[in-house]
C-alpha cells in the first residue's frame, strides 16, 4: 500500500514535470500487456498489470512506447498491428498492417582470436579479486578492480570490404586484457553460453593463464532477421530469429577482422610481452589449417556473441516505404496517437554502440513533442479566450 501511494505522487509529480506526459516504467512493477484504439483507430488506452492487478490508463493526447527492440514490437503486435498474415495467424484483429519486427539487426562478434603472455599484467580472476584488491578498491578507489570490467580498448577500422565512400568503419575492435580461461569458467563460460566441448577443448588448457584477446565487432551486418509473437500472452517471450552470418558477406568481414587482430597481436608493442595465440584448435574446425581463412570462418561460426545491440524492428522511415512502421516523428503508420521511441526505430545499425544513438533519439523526440504540446497549449487557450468574449 505505501509503495502504492509512493508510486502514486511520484506519477503526478512526474506528470507535472512531464507537462502531462505519464510514463508506465520499469516492467518488474508494471507490464504493458495492450494498446486499446478507439474506432477512428486512435490509440486511447494502455493496459498494464500491477500487483496482479490489470489497470487501464487512458491517453488524452498520444502513447509512446519505450519498451526496447524486442518488446516494442511484442507489444505492438499483441495490439493489433504487425503483419497481417501473422495477427491472423494468433487470432489477433488487425489494426494496422505493418512490418513490425522484421528488418531485425544486431552487433555481433567472434571468439577464438587470444593471446597468451608472459608477464603477471592482464586479468585473472584470483589474482583481481581477493580481499586485498577490494580492500584497496574500496578504501581507495584503485588497483585492478577500477578496470572497465576487461574491455581496456577500443579501436574502429576498415576492411577491405567496407563501402569506400561511407564515412563509418565496418569493425569495432574490443580490446580485453584476459580470455575467457582467466576467470577458470566462473563467468564468461555462462555468460557467453559457450559449449561444453568448446570450453574443454579450447580454454580449459589456458585456465587463469595471462592473456588478452580481440573481440571484432561486424559493426553493418547485412544479415537480417526477424521476431514474432509466441502466443497472444504478453509474457510468452517472442520467438526471436536473428539469422546472424546468412549474408555471405558478414562471414567475409568477420575472416579479414580476424585475420587484422591476429597480425595486430603480433606487433612489436604486443610481442615485447611475448604474445603468442593460443594453441588449442576449435571443435569442429580441425579439418581446417589453422587460421586460414577456413578456419577462420568456422571459428567465427562455432564461437559468435552477441553485442545486446538490437535494433530495426519498427524501422523508421519515409511513410510511402512498405518496410517502415512508423514515419520520421516516429508516429506508428495507419494509426493516429501512438509513438515507438526506442533503438526498434533505427532503420540499421550505427557503426558504434547503440545505448548513446537510442538517448539522443529520445532527446529529439522529447523536444519535438514537447513544442508540439506547447503549440496544443496556446491553441487551447486561445479557443478557451475566444469562447469568453
Ligand atoms: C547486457 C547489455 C549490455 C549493453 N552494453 C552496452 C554498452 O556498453 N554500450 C551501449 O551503448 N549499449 C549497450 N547496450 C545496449 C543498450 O543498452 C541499448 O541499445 C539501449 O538500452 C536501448 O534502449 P531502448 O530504450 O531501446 O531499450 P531499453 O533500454 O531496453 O528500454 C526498454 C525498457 O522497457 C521496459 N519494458 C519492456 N517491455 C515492457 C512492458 N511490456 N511493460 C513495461 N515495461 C517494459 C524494459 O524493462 C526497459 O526498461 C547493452 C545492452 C545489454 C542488454
Amino acid at each position: 500500500m505505501k509503495e502504492t501511494l509512493c508510486d502514486f505522487f511520484l506519477l503526478i509529480y512526474l506528470s507535472i514535470q512531464l507537462q502531462g506526459i505519464i510514463p508506465i516504467w520499469n516492467a518488474e512493477t508494471c507490464w504493458m500487456s495492450q494498446i486499446h484504439f478507439d474506432a477512428m483507430k486512435k490509440a486511447r488506452a494502455v493496459e498494464f498489470d500491477r500487483l496482479r492487478l490489470t489497470h487501464v490508463v487512458s491517453a488524452r493526447r498520444e502513447v509512446i512506447v519505450s519498451a526496447g527492440a524486442i518488446n516494442s514490437p511484442q507489444l505492438l503486435m499483441l495490439s493489433g498491428i504487425g503483419p497481417r498474415d501473422h495477427l491472423r495467424e494468433m487470432g489477433i484483429p488487425v489494426v494496422s498492417d505493418l512490418p513490425v519486427g522484421l528488418n531485425l539487426q544486431d552487433h555481433i562478434y567472434p571468439g577464438g582470436v587470444h593471446f597468451l603472455i608472459d608477464q603477471p599484467i592482464s586479468i585473472i580472476q584470483p589474482r583481481v579479486f581477493n580481499l586485498v584488491e577490494i580492500t584497496k578498491y574500496l578504501s581507495m578507489g584503485k588497483g585492478p578492480l577500477t578496470t572497465l570490467g576487461g574491455v581496456e580498448g577500443l579501436g574502429f577500422i576498415n576492411t577491405k570490404y567496407a563501402n569506400a565512400s561511407a564515412d563509418y568503419p565496418d569493425i569495432e575492435i574490443h580490446f580485453l586484457s584476459g580470455a575467457p580461461s582467466a576467470d577458470g569458467g566462473q563467468t564468461f563460460l555462462r555468460v557467453q553460453g559457450l559449449a561444453d566441448e568448446m570450453w574443454r577443448q579450447v580454454y580449459m588448457p589456458y585456465l587463469y593463464r595471462d592473456s588478452f584477446s580481440f573481440y571484432p565487432v561486424l559493426l553493418r551486418p547485412k544479415s537480417v532477421g526477424y521476431l514474432k509473437l509466441r502466443s497472444r500472452n504478453p509474457y510468452d517471450h517472442p520467438i526471436i530469429d536473428p539469422k546472424y552470418l546468412t549474408h555471405p558477406e558478414d562471414i567475409l568481414v568477420l575472416v579479414d577482422a580476424m585475420k587484422f587482430c591476429i597480425q595486430l597481436g603480433q606487433t612489436p608493442a604486443f610481442k615485447k610481452f611475448g604474445a603468442r595465440l593460443f594453441g588449442t584448435v576449435f571443435p569442429g574446425c580441425e579439418h581446417y589449417a589453422m587460421w586460414s581463412d577456413e578456419y577462420l570462418a568456422c571459428v567465427a561460426r562455432t564461437y559468435t556473441a552477441t553485442i545486446y545491440h538490437p535494433i530495426g524492428t519498427c524501422k523508421m522511415g519515409h511513410p510511402g516505404d512498405p518496410t517502415t512502421v512508423v514515419d520520421p516523428l516516429l508516429r506508428v503508420k495507419g494509426v493516429h496517437g501512438l509513438r515507438v521511441v526506442d533503438a526498434s526505430v533505427m532503420p540499421s545499425l550505427v557503426s558504434g554502440n547503440t545505448n548513446a544513438p537510442v538517448i539522443m533519439m529520445a532527446e529529439r523526440m522529447a523536444d519535438i513533442i514537447k513544442s508540439a504540446g506547447a503549440i496544443y497549449k496556446k491553441r487551447r487557450y486561445k479557443r478557451r479566450t475566444r469562447s469568453k468574449r
